[in-house]
């Protein structure tokens, strides 16, 4: 289980594979990419097996764009398939989740979904909070940021997630609540990871998001950290030791 995303002027695939295989040592049963190009496309590759699995399935497909997200699963909530692999994504397939951890109230707002004419194609937990966001995005007209932080408020369990939406190679939404996430911060461009392990090739300088903190992450922009309840946070920069 871990989780890497990456935002720059370099092509995201290579590094958010690599950073896979960095975190290989967590354990995990699947993986996933999803990758938003410079046309606004976003296309994802997933499958059940190793991060070497992965690349073969996704070798002739197109892996384009200097932003993604990328996904090592444990799962905890429906088999280890092609179709439970993250990234999972939403009803209109305009947003794409990644997610560690566990949302434990994940059947009641299923239901809800359901009951407002959502469909699921997976048997996951992560699924229910992309279609979530999907909702209340389009019913509140706000922005991914807004409808990221408001379907948190709603949800009960422990989760590092990553979101990125079509049409907008320029963000990243990320949070934490009880499983770790870190962002590197290199020369404009960001990295992302369960642990610094994948971006120590890169950069020095992360930011340990905290629990309940969502990470925004936007092209040529600072880092924001804001608090579930839309407070600004402080980002506090350490200096990883490469020795
Ligand atoms: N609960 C999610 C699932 O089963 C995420 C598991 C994980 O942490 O990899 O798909």
């Amino acid at each position: 289980c871990g989780i890497v995303g990456y935002m720059g002027n370099r092509e995201a695939y290579g590094i958010l594979v690599g950073g896979l295989h960095r975190l290989e040592y967590r354990g995990y049963d699947s993986a996933g990419v999803a990758l938003v190009n410079e046309k606004g496309e976003l296309n994802i590759h997933k499958c059940k097996g190793k991060v070497a699995d992965l690349e073969n399935y996704a070798k002739d497909k197109d892996t384009d764009g200097s932003m993604g997200i990328a996904h090592t699963r444990w799962a905890t909530h429906g088999e280890p398939n092609d179709i439970n692999a993250h990234p999972h994504y939403s009803e209109s397939a305009s947003l794409a989740i990644i997610h560690n951890g566990i949302i434990e109230n994940y059947s009641v707002l299923k239901e809800a979904l359901m009951e407002n004419g959502y469909s699921f194609r997976s048997t996951t937990d992560t699924e229910v909070l992309v279609q979530l966001i999907e909702y209340i995005r389009n019913n509140n007209h706000c922005s991914l940021l807004e409808a990221v932080r408001s379907a948190l408020k709603k949800v009960v369990g422990a989760y590092a997630i990553a979101v990125v939406e079509k049409g907008n190679n320029d963000e990243i939404i990320a949070a934490k609540q009880s499983s770790p996430l870190v962002v590197g911060i290199g020369e404009d461009e960001y990295f992302l990871a369960s642990d610094a392990t994948p971006i120590i090739e890169y950069t020095d300088r992360v930011v340990y998001i905290d629990d309940g903190q969502i990470a925004v992450i936007r092209r040529d922009q600072p880092l924001k950290i804001l608090s579930l309840d839309n407070e600004e946070g402080s980002v506090d920069i350490k200096k990883l030791d490469m020795s």
